[in-house]
């Protein structure tokens, strides 16, 4: 693959088209203080040392690669891998971007680490990752959220940071979004908003990128010594895209490999109640990035939906909507039936519970396998475990 393709993105922070920084003057100048740290500390043996020590000693990586050989046998066809990202610290993949933020927060003198959150899952990361830091941490979620998380909303409290009910508008996560930017314009200086995905205004998706990237750097290698062999296809959830883009990267030049990114079709793609932001969307701007979106006539995020509320976003990284467009990743979509389904079949033939967004990918695996070689295998990124969800599977399957 001809390097431009790994030098991504450009200095003004863009992937082809999408990503940028369409946001004022005043946060531009911001965001480019935060390129500028970036570029200079990740260069540095003191901060790589750190964080792989953290990766090592508090996440416990490298995480495994498992091969589910009673789900393969009972679909029949391809091999299924998983790597294990339920098994870090804080249950999925999203405390390798959490650390890694919450490090640079640190070097660069910020107070505060500023953050919104929907279901609990990167206000728990982010959290743990402030405490274990020593840095200020503020997260805002709305009340109808908080109502429902009660487990994250406790851990939360416990890890110390200071949760801030948001009363406004639907009271959910669109809301915390807002709610937590404004307190961030309040000193955006001293403060750090650390985004949850790679969304989000340049530097923020290639900083996630590179964060969460030892996923598919640990995976290759492990693939290479346990299976003597690349895998044929690679396959991760997509909501922001932050998983798919840490299993990703490494595969990036390996032609031979296929990549498949697994948005949510929620009730259908068809009914309004899906968030395939890439089989549905139009190309627009989030968040301070462009990229393909969920949007109305005027270009207003429309709403979005998913069984599982870490996909449930109108946008997608920037990276993710180059990929798409040259064709290197082929983005494909999973029902909810189908995810339960999923998620009931990998807890009864391997005994692992996977969060609803990683059973998005465990499903298309499962179907995607019978069409495939046992010769073959697939790589599926189990980006968390499915604790947080097993009552809401329980009362909905009446189990
Ligand atoms: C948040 C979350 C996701 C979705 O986020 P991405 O940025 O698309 O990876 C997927 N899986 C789990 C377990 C999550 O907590």
């Amino acid at each position: 693959m001809e390097r431009t393709f790994l030098d991504m993105p450009d200095s003004q922070g863009y992937f082809g088209e999408y990503g940028g920084q369409l946001i004022p003057p005043q946060l531009k100048a911001v965001m480019d203080d935060i390129n500028t740290a970036y570029d200079q500390v990740r260069q540095t043996a003191a901060f790589q040392d750190e964080l792989a020590e953290l990766y090592a000693h508090y996440v416990g990586r490298p995480s495994p690669i498992f091969y589910a050989k009673r789900l393969s046998q009972r679909q029949g066809g391809a091999r299924i891998v998983l790597k294990r990202e339920d098994l870090n610290h804080t249950g999925a993949h999203k405390i390798n971007h959490c650390l890694g933020e919450a490090l640079l927060a640190k070097h660069m003198g910020k107070t505060k680490v500023l953050a919104e959150t929907g279901a609990g899952q990167h206000g728990v990361a982010l959290a743990s990752a402030c405490a274990l830091v020593g840095i200020d941490c503020e997260i805002h979620m709305g009340e109808i959220d908080i109502a429902k998380e009660h487990p994250n909303v406790v851990k939360m409290k416990i890890l110390g940071c200071k949760l801030v009910p948001v009363t406004r508008g639907t009271r959910t996560l669109k809301d915390a979004v807002d709610s937590a930017f404004e307190e961030y314009l309040k000193d955006p200086v001293n403060f750090i908003y650390a985004i949850g995905s790679v969304v989000g205004p340049h530097p923020f998706p290639k900083m996630v990128r590179d964060f969460q990237s030892i996923v598919g750097r640990e995976a290759r290698a492990q693939c290479l010594t346990q299976h003597g062999r690349l895998p044929d296809m690679v396959v991760a959830c997509v909501g922001g895209g932050s998983n798919a883009m840490g299993i990703f990267t490494e595969f990036l030049p390996d032609e031979a490999v296929q990549l498949v990114g697994v948005e949510p079709a929620g009730k259908g793609l068809d009914t309004p109640d899906h968030a395939a932001t890439m089989a549905r969307g139009t190309k627009g701007a989030i968040h301070g990035f462009a990229c393909y979106t969920l949007q109305d006539a005027q270009g207003e995020p429309l709403p979005v939906y998913s069984i599982a509320s870490g996909l449930d976003y109108p946008g997608v990284g920037p990276q993710h909507c180059y990929l798409k467009d040259i064709g290197r990743v082929n983005y494909e979509s999973i029902t909810d039936d189908e995810c339960l389904d999923a998620f009931m079949t990998l807890s009864r033939t391997e005994g692992i519970i996977p969060a609803l967004e990683s059973a998005h990918a465990v499903a298309y695996a499962m179907k995607v396998a019978k069409t495939m070689s046992p010769e073959q295998t697939i790589l599926v990124n189990l980006s968390g475990r499915g604790d947080k969800d097993a009552d809401f599977v329980s009362q909905k399957l009446g189990l």
